[in-house]
């Protein structure tokens, strides 16, 4: 089953969901807020990665090879 990052679109509170097929967003425990799944972002992961690549197309650092 897929993990999903749902932000909350009002107050920005993250929660992680097991997604079953045809289930609906969570709502926000804090606010009650509707939430939205959270794309994520590889240009992210590899920032953090200290790589530097801009091709996408590399076999040399781990975003790319795969
Ligand atoms: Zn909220």
């Amino acid at each position: 089953m897929p993990l999903y990052t749902y932000v909350c679109k009002r107050c920005g509170e993250k929660r992680k969901v097991l997604m079953k097929i045809g289930e609906r967003a969570p709502k926000c425990s804090v606010c009650k807020g509707e939430m939205e799944k959270q794309i994520p972002l590889i240009a992210n992961i590899h920032g953090s990665q200290g790589t530097s690549c801009s091709s996408g197309s590399c076999s040399s650092c781990s975003g790319c090879s795969t």
